[in-house]
């Protein structure tokens, strides 16, 4: 049986057969429409229907467990084969955002963060990501407003194919037609993935998990410093075909002691003045696994303040569902294999 989840009308023509009308009908189904069961399928001749149910299977990643947060936090754990992983619907007034998984662990070994203590799994397909979407869509309904972002567990990039098939079919007008605006993909910094995003059609917004102001203290934090320096960083992004509007977003997490005194502030500020930027700080998220503290609000405001004095747009990321572990670096707190290091704490 071959699963078609995933697939976009080109591949399933050339899977199915028979005319392009058709499997842009099944592209339809499978994901406007957001049924995967064939005998549903009406507008199909029913030998199609049949032919598709004895050799094809269009599945949504089971869910294993739900946790609800009291402010309406979904956390999703979804079964992907033999792996775990996560995702996390927010509604909000305005518009509901949907945060999900790109890799089952991650392989980039950040210390403050609890899914690199998973190490990595392995990558989702195509059909896995775009699963998470249609599952939070049938369990939630789509608001006019509805947000996506890969900042799950993994490192989108690392995953490239995989992640922008998905993106394709989330964007495309008879896929699920989610504007790009609405789509934002953070990375870790993956110089060569960023380099390739230059030659795409349409991308996402792009966010860069940066968390520290300088090349030491990053080299310490993310060991992908150590390959690709902020410098080396920030002329890669200054070439990212973005418009004006969608300024690369910076998510810099704040430890307390650590990357949080008013000189990284300003060094901050000096990091990131050669790119259209805006600044997201989030308070440390803690856990028993790490070994870092979040800061007291007086020194996240002091931060915040300095950045915006200094000409930044700059905002704080209040947390959603830290009840249930579905905060930003919190995924994946149940799989930790205690006898297995990350890779990033080797050295
Ligand atoms: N690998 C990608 C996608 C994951 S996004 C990336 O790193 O960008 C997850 C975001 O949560 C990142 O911006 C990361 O810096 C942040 N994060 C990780 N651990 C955290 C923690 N313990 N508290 C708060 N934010 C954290």
């Amino acid at each position: 049986m071959i699963e078609l989840l995933g697939l976009e009308p080109h591949d399933l023509t050339e899977l199915v057969g028979g005319p392009g009308y058709r499997s842009m009908q099944l592209f339809e189904w499978l994901y406007q429409r957001n049924v995967q069961d064939f005998s549903a399928m009406t507008n199909l001749p029913r030998d199609l229907r049949e032919h598709l149910a004895t050799n094809f299977t269009a599945h949504i990643p089971e869910v294993a467990g739900a946790e609800h947060g009291i402010d309406g936090t979904t956390k999703y754990a979804l079964k992907v084969g033999e792996d775990i992983v996560e995702a996390v619907h927010m509604p909000e007034e305005k518009r509901d955002t949907l945060c999900i998984s790109s890799q089952a662990g991650c392989s980039f070994g950040c210390k403050f963060c609890v899914t690199a203590r998973m190490n990595l799994r392995r990558n989702l397909s195509a059909g896995e990501i775009i699963g998470q979407v249609l599952l939070a869509l049938r369990n939630h309904g789509k608001p006019h407003k509805f947000n996506v972002v890969f900042m799950g567990m993994g490192e989108p990039l690392h995953n490239y194919y995989n992640v922008m098939k998905a993106f394709r079919i989330m964007t495309h007008p008879r896929g699920l037609a989610i504007s790009t605006r609405r789509i934002t993909l953070s990375t870790v910094g993956l110089v060569p993935a960023l380099l390739q995003l230059k030659s795409e059609p349409a991308i996402p917004n792009i966010a860069v998990s940066l968390n520290a102001p300088n090349n030491d203290i990053r080299n310490e934090l993310m060991p992908i410093n150590r390959m690709y320096p902020i410098e080396q960083l920030m002329s890669t992004l200054q070439e990212l075909p973005v418009k004006q509007r969608q300024r690369i977003t910076f998510e810099y997490v704040l430890l307390k002691g650590v990357n949080d005194s008013p000189e990284h502030a300003r060094q901050l500020l000096r990091a990131t003045q050669s790119v259209a930027c805006k600044i997201n700080l989030i308070p440390l998220n803690p856990d028993p696994h790490l070994p870092y503290q979040r800061p007291d609000e007086q020194s996240i405001d002091r931060f915040t303040g300095i950045l915006s004095a200094g000409g930044r747009t700059v905002a704080v990321r209040r947390s959603r569902g830290p009840d249930i572990s579905a905060a930003c670096g919190q995924l994946g707190t149940q799989y930790i294999d205690p006898k297995r290091i990350p890779l990033g704490l080797v050295n």
